[in-house]
Formats: structure tokens, C-alpha cells, sequence
């Protein structure tokens, strides 16, 4: 099933990335985005760069810090699992993401590794540092989300994954966290959160969150880490840019 899967996916890229007759075609924009993430040296080489920086920063900080005491936050999706094969799908029949769908592809809980991202969350552990994933991922298909992380070699059982449900953004679920208190958290164990790491500019802590050290633009590099993700994003609708 896996192995028909990949080939009609690889078919599906050869029908979107070639000319199907002989005159030529452009891929379209979309089909770019995604072959960026897939195909190219480059993505794999700046996503690995993050990470080895996060990891940085986290093994100076964590230097002042307790064991156990701090924690760091990652997004999963085009953070630490890579869907590319979902949005190839998806592409390839001229479909736009829906849920429907999108649970379908969790539930085969077939993605793959973002490079560098299971070193990081290595390095992390052998740091003494705790590791919370929170995603807006459906809370339905959170065994699917843990098998997929935990085959990849992501997840470990003292782990915390907080997954999407009615009000509870991740605002929300960051201030659990942080205060120790509430669903999400490491009950009675507040921690401090030495790296955020994300896709979406939602990955990461507004200035009204009142976490330490985040908030701002100056905050990316020291304890905020953004991955590139062309494929999709509030960008594609929308000018997200603000300097
Ligand atoms: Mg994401």
C-alpha cells in the first residue's frame, strides 16, 4: 500500500513537473512549492542549519538551568513531520487542503523526518530538557500522531503532545506549559521554554503572551526558530509581510 502509494505520487509529480506533450509547460506555482521542499538541496540544508542553531542556543542556555526545570516547544507539522506527499496528492488533482482528507493522510501515519529535526530533539534530551509538541492537529487523530513521531524516532514517552481542540489555541496551550497548570502541561512542573520551533508565525509566543524572551522580531535566532514552508501558509492568501 505504502510503496503504490509513493509511486503514484512520484507519478503524479512527473504529471505535474514535466510537459505532457511537447510543448512546454511551467509547472505551476504550487508544484514549485512543493518540489522546493521535496526535491531541493537547499531545503534540506537550511532546515538541518536550523536546527543545529536552535540546538545551539538551547545547549548555552541550558547551561544555567536546572535539569527537568526547562523544556523546549515544537510545531509538527512541516516541523517535524514532513506531509509533502499529502500536498503532492493533493496538487495533482488540482485539490485544496480539507480536513476530510487531511485526517485520511494521518491516519496513515506515513510522514517522514524534517531534516535535522531528530537530532535536535536528541541533542534536547540529552541536555536534561523536556519536549512539548503542540499542533493544530485534531485531538482525533492523536494516536495517529504519536505512532507517526514515535516511528520517526520524535517522540518519547514523558513527552507532552497537545493537540488542537474547541478554544484552546495555542496561546492557550503555551501558557499551560509555561505555568504548569492545565491540560497541556507537565502537572505542578512549570517550565521554561529555551526554543520555540515552527513553521507558522502562530508557532511562536505574540508580545501579549508575556513569555520571556519572545514576542518580538529580535526573539528569532536566540529562542525562536522558524523553518521555511513554501507550500502552504496565511502567505498564500494573503500579504503576511510587515517590514
Ligand atoms: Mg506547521
Amino acid at each position: 500500500m505504502r510503496t503504490s502509494f509513493r509511486l503514484a505520487a512520484a507519478a503524479a509529480a512527473a504529471a505535474l513537473l514535466t510537459a505532457p506533450t511537447a510543448r512546454a509547460q511551467a509547472p505551476s506555482a504550487a508544484a514549485t512549492g512543493i518540489k522546493y521542499m521535496r526535491d531541493s538541496e537547499e531545503y534540506a540544508s537550511l532546515s538541518r542549519q536550523m536546527y543545529r542553531l536552535a540546538a545551539d542556543s538551547v545547549a548555552r542556555r541550558a547551561q544555567t538551568a536546572a535539569s527537568g526545570s526547562w523544556a523546549v516547544v515544537l510545531d509538527i507539522d512541516e516541523t517535524a513531520l514532513d506531509n509533502s506527499t499529502y500536498q503532492l496528492d493533493r496538487a495533482a488533482y488540482g485539490l485544496a487542503f480539507e480536513n476530510t482528507s487531511w485526517n485520511a493522510w494521518v491516519l496513515r501515519r506515513e510522514a517522514g523526518a524534517v531534516p535535522g529535526a531528530a537530532d535536535f530533539v536528541a541533542a534536547v534530551r540529552r541536555l536534561g530538557g523536556r519536549i512539548a509538541w503542540i499542533s493544530n492537529r485534531d485531538a482525533v487523530v492523536g494516536d495517529a500522531t504519536r505512532a507517526n513521531l514515535r516511528s520517526v524516532g520524535l517522540l518519547a514517552d514523558a513527552d507532552r503532545v497537545c493537540l488542537q481542540e474547541p478554544q484552546r489555541t495555542k496561546a492557550v496551550r503555551r501558557a499551560e506549559l509555561v505555568s504548569g497548570s492545565g491540560t497541556c502541561a507537565w502537572s505542578g512542573t512549570p517550565v521554561k521554554v529555551l526554543a520555540f520551533i515552527g513553521d507558522q508565525m502562530g508557532d511562536f509566543p505574540a508580545a501579549d503572551e508575556h513569555i520571556a524572551d519572545t514576542g518580538s522580531d529580535d526573539a528569532f535566532g536566540r529562542t525562536c526558530f522558524l523553518l521555511p514552508n513554501s507550500m502552504y501558509g496565511e502567505w498564500t492568501a494573503r500579504v503576511t509581510r510587515r517590514r
